[in-house]
């Protein structure tokens, strides 16, 4: 491991704290009696509070320190290393966001100054309570659900939605055990000399560079290509290997929460120990744990979400990014950022190795492997003797399909000779719910979300009406909102739940299962079902984007995408793009294990030109005409965008402040940079906020942020309006 330089100081120490107010400036304060270090986490008094924060430097001389306030005391935590310093600088900067929200994203660990040592733990006691209810239930529901596990006092009440009494309860009648615990125990060993498996020749190849590569302990990011079920992942886990081999620690970002419990399973099978995780679905404890141990190096590997990327390593040696091009890398809340891109900023401060792996690359990584940038491997089979499917278009203007159904008779007769042969049907629609629209036949006004400019949506299966914006929810009413005439409310259009319907019509006999985000409230619930239709418990599968992502059904050998033409309706620039990912991923599932696949594309517009590239499957040559016609608009990756997002309760004031935006802008023009709008966003109206945006467009080389850095700061917003940097936008 690297050291740090660690030199103790006395007099003044510039701190970085961590405040919820937006905060630039680093803070001076006293360093404390016995003198600090850079690099430690320290409590200092802001105003009447006390917050953590880091001393981010030594200060220069000439300091009257007796003015100054000092540090109230070092706290126990790993020091902050100079490459996370030097890391989290850079990002603050490239996403214009205050170096204390950056900061907020690397200290996430409940719990983080507290003393080390013993803490009490609550697991399931031997003894029973004198009486039940169903406060004291849901805590014991919570201890059996998972097992021998211990939790503190407040992750129990949390999880069993009680408050701490019920437990202390609980615990003087001997129904829950009480227990002194040590705090953040190192996870189990893994082990990578435990052999793989048995390597195709490709595999072995591309294994081979990669090893070589996390072994020159030098930085470079390596684009990893392959069709699904060509052994991508098998090929990463070999760099794993070697990392760990070398004493350096590894993170695997995985798209979706739903894919780490399968994933972490293939980690113990070639590691003999299973890895620790970090996202939404852990609890506070063992996120504490997770910080701790990565700093301290008792975790040699981690598997999770973006926000992982923040996390302390001690010595990373390899950050690698599955599923590179999905669109949930980026953080579109709070501190807007690219998990992909800030792993390839990371591993430039660490000397670490960067593997994004993706069978449909995002143009930006296209391009980037294309220019050399970025090292390129290629596997070019599926693994074994599973093909790629065949794909065919269904054309829907010369299908007969009756109004109000979606299922042409095309795919009807693709569907019935897969039940005849015993094999499994996907049916693939990108809408969640019931219907996305519904609408009264008596007035003819769509229902709509009262806080934000989005539809309510119908999901049957839960009896509601949900807003995808803000998750507002409310019963189906039966009267309309608007003009309270009953009976007349109708569903427009499909969405899963009604495909679900429409195919059990027309297959009275067929198991029907349906994966959508909404209905599975846990990661382990939706494991399990998916588990299970892969063990062939159903015969035809309705899913939503959630099926396009990494999981193997070997049975499955149709796909049939209900609406290809989706994603190519709207402004957005990206839609080409994304909708020729999709297809390709969704595609993907048919046909992994020894049987061929077919996928049929449902589109009114056959002839188009990225139906016609899905179809085809000449993904470089769709790169390329995507990638010319990117450069002649001098759009990313050829040219840079921000997006700068007003909000506020109040929509005249947003529209005002965008103008004088507009009309200030002259640091922007020298640096050759063009502002449009004021306009509404995509989304105009979120949780009651008004969204007002402006789009910036620069040259590739132009000093972007500097420029817009002094051009935000002309206006100072008012009452609640807020100010949103989005540079990178996703769609523009
Ligand atoms: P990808 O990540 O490209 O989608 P995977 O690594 O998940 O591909 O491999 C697809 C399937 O093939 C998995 O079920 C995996 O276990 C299997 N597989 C891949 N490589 C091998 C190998 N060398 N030996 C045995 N099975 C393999
Ligand atoms: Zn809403």
């Amino acid at each position: 491991m690297k050291k740090d330089d660690d030199t103790r100081f006395d007099g003044a120490a510039p701190v970085a704290v961590l405040t919820t107010q937006p905060l630039d400036r680093l803070l001076d304060y006293r360093a404390p009696e016995g003198g600090c270090a850079v690099g430690d986490f320290v409590e200092v008094p802001l105003g009447p509070r006390r917050v953590t924060g880091v001393v981010w430097g030594a200060a220069q001389g000439g300091w009257d320190e007796s003015r100054l306030r000092a540090v109230g005391r070092v706290l126990d935590v790993p020091p902050m290393r100079a490459p996370m310093r030097a890391f989290l600088t850079r990002a603050a900067d490239y996403t214009l966001t205050p170096l204390s929200a950056m900061l907020r994203l690397a200290t996430r660990a409940p719990g983080l100054g507290d003393a080390p040592g013993m803490r009490k733990v609550y697991a399931m006691g031997a003894g029973q309570p004198d009486r039940m209810t169903d406060a004291r239930a849901r805590v014991l529901a919570v201890l059996r659900d998972h097992g021998g596990l211990a939790f503190t006092l407040q992750d129990l009440a949390r999880m069993a939605g009680t408050g701490t009494g019920v437990i202390k309860g609980l615990v003087a009648q001997g129904a829950v055990e009480e227990r002194e615990s040590p705090r953040d125990t190192p996870y189990p060993r893994l082990d990578p000399a435990l052999p793989g498996r048995a390597l195709s020749d490709d595999q072995a190849e591309a294994a081979a560079a990669l090893r070589a590569s996390v072994r020159g302990r030098v930085y470079a990011t390596t684009l990893l290509r392959g069709v699904t079920g060509s052994g991508k992942t098998e090929v990463y886990l070999e760099a794993v290997a070697e990392c760990l081999a070398q004493g350096r620690q590894a993170l695997v970002l995985l798209p979706e929460i739903a894919l780490t419990a399968g994933f972490i399973d293939r980690v113990e099978a070639r590691f003999g120990a299973r890895p620790a995780e970090w996202h939404s679905g852990v609890t506070a404890t063992e996120r504490r744990r997770c910080w701790r141990m990565v700093a301290e190096g008792g975790a040699q590997l981690v598997v999770g979400a973006r926000s992982a990327l923040f996390l302390p390593f001690a010595d990373p040696g390899l950050i690698v990014v599955d599923e590179e091009h999905d669109t949930s890398y980026k953080q579109e809340d709070g501190v807007l950022y690219s998990a992909r891109d800030m792993a390839v900023l990371r591993a430039s401060f660490e000397d670490a190795q960067v593997v994004l792996a993706s069978a449909t690359p995002s143009l930006e990584t296209w391009a980037n492997a294309q220019a050399g940038k970025y090292a390129s491997l290629i596997l070019p089979a599926r693994y074994g003797t599973a093909v790629l499917p065949r794909m065919r278009a269904i054309d829907m203007r010369a299908e007969d399909v009756p109004p109000g159904r979606w299922i042409s008779p095309s795919l009807q007769s693709a569907i019935a000779a897969r039940l005849d042969a015993g094999e499994q049907s996907l049916l693939y629609l990108n809408r969640r719910g019931y219907a996305p629209v519904t609408l009264c036949r008596a007035c003819g006004q769509q229902i709509g979300c009262s806080q934000c400019d989005a539809r309510m949506v119908e999901h049957r299966f839960r009896g509601q009406l949900v807003c995808h914006q803000c998750g507002d929810t409310r019963p189906v009413p039966h009267a309309c909102p608007s003009c309270t005439v009953e009976g007349k409310l109708a569903a427009i259009g499909p969405g899963v739940e009604r495909m679900a319907e429409e195919a059990a019509a027309l297959f009275p006999d067929a198991r029907i299962e349906v994966l959508s985000s909404d209905l599975h409230m846990t990661a382990g619930d939706l494991k399990a079902r998916i588990e299970s239709i892969a063990a062939g418990a159903a015969d035809i599968v309705v899913g939503t984007q959630l099926v396009a992502k990494g999981h193997n059904f070997p049975l499955l050998t149709l796909v049939g995408v209900i609406d290809a033409d989706l994603g190519l309706q709207g402004s957005d620039l990206r839609a080409a793009e994304r909708t020729f990912q999709l297809m390709r991923q969704v595609a993907g599932r048919a046909g992994r294990a020894d049987r061929a696949g077919e996928a049929m594309l449902q589109t009114f517009q056959p002839e188009h030109h990225v139906i016609r590239a899905i179809l085809s499957g000449d993904e470089d040559g769709f790169w390329r005409a995507e990638a010319a016609e990117r450069r002649a608009a001098g759009m990313p990756p050829y040219g840079r965008m921000a997006g700068i997002v007003l909000s506020g309760t109040d929509l005249q004031a947003a529209f005002d402040t965008g103008t004088r935006l507009a009309r200030a802008d002259d640091p922007l023009r020298r640096i050759g940079a063009q502002v449009w709008g004021p306009a509404p966003a995509p989304i105009a109206r979120i949780r009651g906020r008004h969204r007002v945006r402006l789009l910036v467009k620069a040259d590739r080389s132009a000093p972007l942020q500097p420029a817009l850095a002094e051009w935000l700061a002309q206006v100072r917003p008012k009452g609640d309006l807020r100010i949103s940097v989005d540079i990178d936008p996703q769609s523009f």
